[in-house]
Protein backbone atom coordinates (compact mmCIF):
# COMPACT_ATOMS: atom_id res chain seq x y z
CA UNK A 1 0.00 0.00 0.00
CA UNK A 2 1.29 3.35 -0.94
CA UNK A 3 1.41 6.17 2.25
CA UNK A 4 3.49 5.38 5.26
CA UNK A 5 3.62 3.16 8.40
CA UNK A 6 3.11 5.09 11.33
CA UNK A 7 5.08 3.96 14.22
CA UNK A 8 3.78 4.48 17.83
CA UNK A 9 5.65 2.16 19.91
CA UNK A 10 7.24 3.29 23.00
CA UNK A 11 10.49 2.74 21.68
CA UNK A 12 11.96 2.66 19.01
CA UNK A 13 10.46 5.86 18.25
CA UNK A 14 10.10 8.33 15.24
CA UNK A 15 13.47 9.07 13.65
CA UNK A 16 13.56 13.07 12.58
CA UNK A 17 14.28 14.16 9.52
CA UNK A 18 17.59 15.84 11.11
CA UNK A 19 18.51 13.26 12.52
CA UNK A 20 18.27 11.09 9.54
CA UNK A 21 20.40 13.21 7.74
CA UNK A 22 23.19 13.20 10.33
CA UNK A 23 23.86 9.33 9.62
CA UNK A 24 24.03 10.17 5.47
CA UNK A 25 28.07 10.79 6.04
CA UNK A 26 30.73 9.33 5.45
CA UNK A 27 32.72 6.81 7.59
CA UNK A 28 35.58 9.20 9.33
CA UNK A 29 38.53 8.23 11.19
CA UNK A 30 37.81 7.40 14.85
CA UNK A 31 41.60 8.14 15.95
CA UNK A 32 41.90 11.38 13.83
CA UNK A 33 43.28 14.37 16.06
CA UNK A 34 40.28 16.57 15.58
CA UNK A 35 37.69 13.92 16.64
CA UNK A 36 37.81 14.98 20.31
CA UNK A 37 36.71 18.48 19.36
CA UNK A 38 33.45 16.94 18.04
CA UNK A 39 33.00 14.03 20.98
CA UNK A 40 34.51 16.46 24.55
CA UNK A 41 31.48 18.82 23.76
CA UNK A 42 29.24 15.96 23.16
CA UNK A 43 29.86 14.11 26.36
CA UNK A 44 29.24 17.62 28.05
CA UNK A 45 25.73 18.16 26.11
CA UNK A 46 25.08 15.09 27.45
CA UNK A 47 25.36 15.53 30.99
CA UNK A 48 23.20 18.82 30.74
CA UNK A 49 20.36 16.33 29.45
CA UNK A 50 20.92 14.34 32.44
CA UNK A 51 20.92 17.53 34.39
CA UNK A 52 23.81 16.54 36.19
CA UNK A 53 27.39 18.60 36.63
CA UNK A 54 29.48 16.28 38.41
CA UNK A 55 28.70 13.02 37.34
CA UNK A 56 30.02 11.43 33.68
CA UNK A 57 28.36 9.56 30.67
CA UNK A 58 29.44 6.98 28.90
CA UNK A 59 28.52 6.50 25.58
CA UNK A 60 28.27 2.21 24.75
CA UNK A 61 27.37 0.35 21.30
CA UNK A 62 24.65 -1.20 22.58
CA UNK A 63 20.91 -1.40 23.65
CA UNK A 64 19.44 -0.44 26.74
CA UNK A 65 20.04 -3.48 28.18
CA UNK A 66 23.69 -3.07 27.73
CA UNK A 67 23.45 -0.28 29.47
CA UNK A 68 22.20 -1.43 32.65
CA UNK A 69 24.86 -4.59 32.70
CA UNK A 70 27.38 -1.53 32.29
CA UNK A 71 26.11 -0.12 35.69
CA UNK A 72 25.85 -3.47 37.50
CA UNK A 73 29.05 -4.73 36.62
CA UNK A 74 31.34 -1.45 37.27
CA UNK A 75 29.91 -1.06 40.53
CA UNK A 76 28.82 -4.24 42.49
CA UNK A 77 30.29 -7.30 43.56
CA UNK A 78 28.77 -10.90 43.80
CA UNK A 79 26.66 -11.42 46.93
CA UNK A 80 25.92 -8.41 47.20
CA UNK A 81 22.65 -7.24 48.98
CA UNK A 82 20.57 -4.97 46.12
CA UNK A 83 16.60 -3.72 46.57
CA UNK A 84 14.45 -4.01 43.50
CA UNK A 85 10.81 -4.31 42.75
CA UNK A 86 8.77 -5.19 40.03
CA UNK A 87 5.66 -4.56 38.47
CA UNK A 88 5.91 -5.10 34.74
CA UNK A 89 8.30 -6.74 31.66
CA UNK A 90 11.33 -4.26 32.30
CA UNK A 91 11.60 -3.73 35.92
CA UNK A 92 11.28 -7.66 35.97
CA UNK A 93 14.20 -7.85 33.26
CA UNK A 94 16.40 -5.95 35.49
CA UNK A 95 15.91 -8.13 38.54
CA UNK A 96 16.87 -10.99 36.09
CA UNK A 97 19.83 -9.10 34.95
CA UNK A 98 21.19 -8.48 38.91
CA UNK A 99 20.13 -12.49 39.18
CA UNK A 100 22.26 -13.52 36.89
CA UNK A 101 25.13 -11.39 37.87
CA UNK A 102 24.75 -13.00 41.42
CA UNK A 103 23.72 -10.75 43.40
CA UNK A 104 21.85 -10.95 46.53
CA UNK A 105 18.53 -9.70 45.23
CA UNK A 106 15.48 -8.83 47.12
CA UNK A 107 12.94 -8.06 44.82
CA UNK A 108 9.33 -7.15 45.95
CA UNK A 109 6.78 -7.80 43.77
CA UNK A 110 4.17 -5.18 42.67
CA UNK A 111 0.84 -4.96 41.35
CA UNK A 112 1.51 -4.02 37.68
CA UNK A 113 -0.23 -0.67 37.37
CA UNK A 114 1.85 0.47 40.29
CA UNK A 115 5.16 1.94 40.81
CA UNK A 116 7.93 1.64 43.12
CA UNK A 117 6.90 1.12 46.48
CA UNK A 118 8.26 3.98 48.68
CA UNK A 119 7.32 3.28 51.98
CA UNK A 120 8.35 -0.38 51.79
CA UNK A 121 11.83 0.40 50.50
CA UNK A 122 11.78 3.28 53.53
CA UNK A 123 11.14 0.52 56.15
CA UNK A 124 13.69 -2.01 54.39
CA UNK A 125 16.26 0.60 54.16
CA UNK A 126 15.48 1.94 57.68
CA UNK A 127 15.99 -1.76 59.11
CA UNK A 128 18.99 -2.34 57.62
CA UNK A 129 20.62 -1.08 60.16
CA UNK A 130 24.39 -2.79 59.35
CA UNK A 131 23.88 -0.94 55.77
CA UNK A 132 24.30 -4.40 53.99
CA UNK A 133 22.12 -2.60 51.09
CA UNK A 134 24.64 -1.81 48.65
CA UNK A 135 22.18 -0.54 45.84
CA UNK A 136 18.28 0.37 45.40
CA UNK A 137 16.98 0.21 42.47
CA UNK A 138 13.92 2.56 40.63
CA UNK A 139 12.93 1.88 37.24
CA UNK A 140 11.57 5.68 36.70
CA UNK A 141 9.43 4.46 33.80
CA UNK A 142 7.72 0.53 33.42
CA UNK A 143 7.09 1.00 29.86
CA UNK A 144 5.45 -2.45 29.54
CA UNK A 145 2.20 -0.75 31.77
CA UNK A 146 2.75 3.20 31.46
CA UNK A 147 3.84 3.63 35.31
CA UNK A 148 6.42 6.25 36.51
CA UNK A 149 8.10 6.04 39.86
CA UNK A 150 8.84 9.12 41.88
CA UNK A 151 12.88 8.88 42.12
CA UNK A 152 12.99 11.53 44.84
CA UNK A 153 10.87 10.31 46.88
CA UNK A 154 13.23 6.69 47.08
CA UNK A 155 16.51 9.45 47.10
CA UNK A 156 14.30 11.14 50.75
CA UNK A 157 14.06 7.10 51.67
CA UNK A 158 17.49 6.63 51.66
CA UNK A 159 18.59 9.96 52.65
CA UNK A 160 15.80 9.70 55.99
CA UNK A 161 17.27 6.15 56.74
CA UNK A 162 21.16 7.59 56.58
CA UNK A 163 21.23 4.93 53.53
CA UNK A 164 24.84 4.98 51.90
CA UNK A 165 23.22 2.57 49.24
CA UNK A 166 23.68 3.79 45.32
CA UNK A 167 20.72 4.64 43.76
CA UNK A 168 20.46 3.00 40.60
CA UNK A 169 17.35 4.11 38.15
CA UNK A 170 16.21 2.80 34.82
CA UNK A 171 15.57 5.72 32.46
CA UNK A 172 15.66 4.13 29.14
CA UNK A 173 12.19 5.12 28.47
CA UNK A 174 12.34 8.49 30.48
CA UNK A 175 15.21 10.37 30.13
CA UNK A 176 14.98 13.18 27.47
CA UNK A 177 11.17 12.89 27.67
CA UNK A 178 10.15 13.18 31.22
CA UNK A 179 12.02 15.15 33.79
CA UNK A 180 14.78 13.38 35.31
CA UNK A 181 17.24 14.85 37.54
CA UNK A 182 20.44 13.20 38.18
CA UNK A 183 22.23 15.53 40.45
CA UNK A 184 19.06 16.97 42.71
CA UNK A 185 17.70 13.89 43.05
CA UNK A 186 21.03 12.24 44.31
CA UNK A 187 21.10 9.33 41.81
CA UNK A 188 24.85 7.44 40.95
CA UNK A 189 23.71 5.29 38.11
CA UNK A 190 20.99 5.74 35.07
CA UNK A 191 20.67 4.01 32.31
CA UNK A 192 19.23 5.37 29.20
CA UNK A 193 19.35 4.38 25.22
CA UNK A 194 19.44 5.79 21.92
CA UNK A 195 15.68 4.88 20.37
CA UNK A 196 13.29 6.27 22.74
CA UNK A 197 13.46 10.35 23.98
CA UNK A 198 17.03 10.56 22.11
CA UNK A 199 14.68 9.78 19.19
CA UNK A 200 17.50 7.42 17.58
CA UNK A 201 17.62 3.69 16.23
CA UNK A 202 18.60 1.25 19.13
CA UNK A 203 22.07 0.61 18.69
CA UNK A 204 23.32 2.87 21.96
CA UNK A 205 23.21 2.52 25.96
CA UNK A 206 23.83 5.92 27.24
CA UNK A 207 24.38 5.62 30.87
CA UNK A 208 25.03 8.52 33.50
CA UNK A 209 27.22 7.79 36.87
CA UNK A 210 27.83 9.75 40.05
CA UNK A 211 31.36 10.30 41.99
CA UNK A 212 30.01 8.27 44.35
CA UNK A 213 29.72 5.45 42.08
CA UNK A 214 32.80 6.06 40.18
CA UNK A 215 34.62 5.53 43.15
CA UNK A 216 33.19 2.32 44.00
CA UNK A 217 33.84 0.77 40.68
CA UNK A 218 37.27 0.60 42.78
CA UNK A 219 36.06 -2.33 45.05
CA UNK A 220 33.53 -3.79 42.72
CA UNK A 221 34.45 -7.37 41.29
CA UNK A 222 32.15 -8.21 38.78
CA UNK A 223 34.08 -8.79 35.59
CA UNK A 224 33.61 -6.23 33.00
CA UNK A 225 35.82 -5.74 29.83
CA UNK A 226 33.46 -4.82 26.91
CA UNK A 227 31.18 -2.76 29.68
CA UNK A 228 34.72 -1.40 31.51
CA UNK A 229 34.04 2.21 32.72
CA UNK A 230 37.88 1.79 33.51
CA UNK A 231 38.52 1.48 30.32
CA UNK A 232 35.92 3.74 28.72
CA UNK A 233 37.11 6.29 31.14
CA UNK A 234 41.08 6.52 30.13
CA UNK A 235 40.02 6.44 26.64
CA UNK A 236 37.06 9.04 26.87
CA UNK A 237 39.27 11.49 28.64
CA UNK A 238 40.84 12.56 25.82
CA UNK A 239 38.03 12.09 23.37
CA UNK A 240 38.38 8.85 22.20
CA UNK A 241 36.95 5.24 22.76
CA UNK A 242 38.88 2.02 23.98
CA UNK A 243 37.36 -0.05 20.79
CA UNK A 244 35.58 1.31 17.40
CA UNK A 245 32.84 3.84 18.00
CA UNK A 246 30.00 3.81 15.68
CA UNK A 247 30.85 6.91 14.52
CA UNK A 248 27.55 7.70 12.59
CA UNK A 249 25.42 7.22 15.81
CA UNK A 250 27.58 9.62 17.41
CA UNK A 251 26.96 12.25 14.68
CA UNK A 252 23.22 11.51 15.04
CA UNK A 253 23.49 12.09 18.74
CA UNK A 254 24.91 14.84 18.60
CA UNK A 255 22.00 16.30 16.15
CA UNK A 256 19.18 14.79 18.57
CA UNK A 257 20.63 16.13 21.38
CA UNK A 258 21.13 19.49 19.52
CA UNK A 259 17.22 19.23 19.13
CA UNK A 260 16.72 18.51 22.57
CA UNK A 261 18.66 22.02 23.89
CA UNK A 262 17.46 24.01 21.37
CA UNK A 263 13.54 23.21 22.15
CA UNK A 264 14.74 23.49 26.24
CA UNK A 265 14.76 20.44 28.56
CA UNK A 266 11.29 22.14 30.22
CA UNK A 267 9.38 22.15 27.00
CA UNK A 268 10.51 18.98 25.83
CA UNK A 269 8.91 17.56 29.19
CA UNK A 270 5.65 19.99 28.78
CA UNK A 271 5.42 18.44 24.84
CA UNK A 272 5.30 15.09 26.26
CA UNK A 273 2.89 15.52 29.22
CA UNK A 274 0.91 17.63 27.07
CA UNK A 275 0.72 14.46 24.25
CA UNK A 276 -0.17 12.30 27.25
CA UNK A 277 -2.34 14.11 28.47
CA UNK A 278 -4.12 14.31 25.01
CA UNK A 279 -4.00 10.39 24.94
CA UNK A 280 -5.77 10.09 28.18
CA UNK A 281 -8.49 12.58 27.36
CA UNK A 282 -8.80 9.91 24.70
CA UNK A 283 -9.11 7.10 26.80
CA UNK A 284 -11.37 8.51 28.88
CA UNK A 285 -13.89 9.25 26.03
CA UNK A 286 -13.94 5.82 25.00
CA UNK A 287 -14.73 4.90 28.43
CA UNK A 288 -11.98 2.58 28.84
CA UNK A 289 -9.18 2.52 31.55
CA UNK A 290 -5.21 2.67 31.73
CA UNK A 291 -3.49 -0.35 32.95
CA UNK A 292 -1.68 2.66 35.47
CA UNK A 293 -4.08 2.65 38.48
CA UNK A 294 -3.72 6.20 39.50
CA UNK A 295 -2.98 9.53 38.15
CA UNK A 296 0.10 9.89 40.19
CA UNK A 297 1.50 6.77 38.27
CA UNK A 298 0.42 7.57 34.83
CA UNK A 299 3.58 8.12 32.38
CA UNK A 300 4.07 10.69 30.17
CA UNK A 301 5.67 8.68 27.33
CA UNK A 302 3.39 5.47 26.87
CA UNK A 303 -0.16 4.66 28.09
CA UNK A 304 -1.26 1.12 28.58
CA UNK A 305 -4.88 0.83 27.51
CA UNK A 306 -7.13 -2.09 28.81
CA UNK A 307 -9.30 -3.27 26.50
CA UNK A 308 -13.11 -4.82 27.55
CA UNK A 309 -13.37 -7.97 29.09
CA UNK A 310 -13.14 -10.63 25.97
CA UNK A 311 -11.69 -8.17 23.69
CA UNK A 312 -8.26 -9.42 23.21
CA UNK A 313 -5.64 -6.11 22.99
CA UNK A 314 -2.88 -7.80 21.09
CA UNK A 315 -5.51 -8.35 18.65
CA UNK A 316 -6.40 -4.72 18.26
CA UNK A 317 -2.99 -3.99 17.31
CA UNK A 318 -2.45 -6.70 15.08
CA UNK A 319 -5.50 -5.42 13.35
CA UNK A 320 -4.39 -1.87 13.31
CA UNK A 321 -1.31 -2.92 11.80
CA UNK A 322 -2.51 -5.23 8.98
CA UNK A 323 -5.32 -2.64 8.29
CA UNK A 324 -4.19 0.59 8.61
CA UNK A 325 -0.69 0.79 8.58
CA UNK A 326 -0.33 1.85 12.27
CA UNK A 327 2.16 0.32 15.00
CA UNK A 328 0.30 0.16 18.29
CA UNK A 329 2.31 -1.55 21.19
CA UNK A 330 1.05 -5.20 22.46
CA UNK A 331 0.82 -5.98 25.76
CA UNK A 332 3.70 -8.42 27.66
CA UNK A 333 3.65 -10.62 30.25
CA UNK A 334 0.93 -10.93 33.05
CA UNK A 335 -1.35 -8.40 31.00
CA UNK A 336 -0.44 -10.23 27.69
CA UNK A 337 -3.60 -9.80 25.42
CA UNK A 338 -5.56 -7.25 28.43
CA UNK A 339 -4.53 -4.02 26.65
CA UNK A 340 -2.61 -2.75 23.92
CA UNK A 341 0.10 0.50 23.99
CA UNK A 342 0.65 3.43 22.57
CA UNK A 343 3.54 5.22 22.49
CA UNK A 344 4.11 9.03 22.66
CA UNK A 345 7.31 9.88 23.34
CA UNK A 346 10.17 11.54 20.89
CA UNK A 347 9.31 13.65 17.70
CA UNK A 348 5.56 14.15 18.01
CA UNK A 349 3.54 17.09 17.51
CA UNK A 350 -0.29 17.55 18.05
CA UNK A 351 -1.26 16.04 14.72
CA UNK A 352 1.14 13.14 14.83
CA UNK A 353 -0.64 12.49 17.99
CA UNK A 354 -3.75 12.41 16.78
CA UNK A 355 -3.12 9.20 14.26
CA UNK A 356 -2.83 6.24 16.60
CA UNK A 357 -5.75 7.89 19.13
CA UNK A 358 -8.04 7.85 15.49
CA UNK A 359 -6.56 4.45 14.37
CA UNK A 360 -6.83 2.77 17.75
CA UNK A 361 -10.82 3.64 17.50
CA UNK A 362 -10.99 1.85 14.22
CA UNK A 363 -9.41 -0.96 15.18
CA UNK A 364 -11.01 -1.29 17.91
CA UNK A 365 -14.56 -1.11 16.68
CA UNK A 366 -13.78 -3.92 13.90
CA UNK A 367 -12.04 -5.96 16.84
CA UNK A 368 -15.94 -5.84 18.26
CA UNK A 369 -15.22 -2.35 21.30
CA UNK A 370 -18.31 -0.28 21.52
CA UNK A 371 -16.46 2.91 21.14
CA UNK A 372 -18.21 5.80 19.46
CA UNK A 373 -15.74 6.75 16.18
CA UNK A 374 -14.49 10.13 16.94
CA UNK A 375 -15.11 10.18 20.37
CA UNK A 376 -11.29 9.95 21.33
CA UNK A 377 -10.36 11.89 18.55
CA UNK A 378 -12.29 14.63 19.61
CA UNK A 379 -11.45 14.78 23.16
CA UNK A 380 -8.11 15.02 22.08
CA UNK A 381 -8.74 17.83 19.72
CA UNK A 382 -10.36 19.79 22.22
CA UNK A 383 -7.82 19.16 24.93
CA UNK A 384 -5.32 20.18 22.37
CA UNK A 385 -6.95 23.71 20.81
CA UNK A 386 -7.47 24.49 24.51
CA UNK A 387 -3.59 24.38 25.10
CA UNK A 388 -2.35 25.77 22.36
CA UNK A 389 -2.23 29.60 22.44
CA UNK A 390 -0.45 28.63 26.01
CA UNK A 391 1.71 26.60 24.14
CA UNK A 392 2.36 28.56 20.42
CA UNK A 393 1.73 31.88 21.42
CA UNK A 394 -0.73 34.31 20.20
C1 LIG B 1 13.23 -0.26 26.24
C2 LIG B 1 13.49 -0.43 27.68
C3 LIG B 1 14.56 -1.19 28.16
C4 LIG B 1 15.38 -2.08 27.29
O1 LIG B 1 16.16 -1.41 26.45
P1 LIG B 1 16.71 -2.12 25.15
O2 LIG B 1 17.23 -0.94 24.42
O3 LIG B 1 15.58 -2.82 24.49
O4 LIG B 1 17.79 -3.03 25.59
C5 LIG B 1 14.80 -1.19 29.51
N1 LIG B 1 14.04 -0.52 30.36
C6 LIG B 1 12.99 0.19 29.94
C7 LIG B 1 12.17 0.91 30.95
C8 LIG B 1 12.69 0.26 28.59
O5 LIG B 1 11.63 0.97 28.18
Amino acid sequence: MPGRNFLFIPGPTNVPQRVRNAFALEQEDMRAVDFPKFTLPLFEDLKTIFQTRTGRVFIFPSSGTGGWEAAVSNTLSPGDKVLMSHFGHFSWLWVDLCQRHNLDVQALEVDWGEGVPVDKYAEILKADRKKEIKAVFVCQNETATGVTSDVAAVRKALDMANHPALLFVDGVSSVASIDFRMDEWGVDLCVSGSQKGFMLPTGLGIVCVSQKALEARKGAKLPRTYFSFDDMMTANDNGFFPYTPNTLFLRALRESVNMLLEEGLENVFARHKRMATAVRKAVAAWGLKLVAKSEKWYSDTVSAIYTPDGIDGNEVARHAYKFYDLALSVSLGKIAGKAFRIGHLGDLNELMILTPIAGAEMAMKDKGVKVELGSGVAAAQEYLRSTAKQVRGN
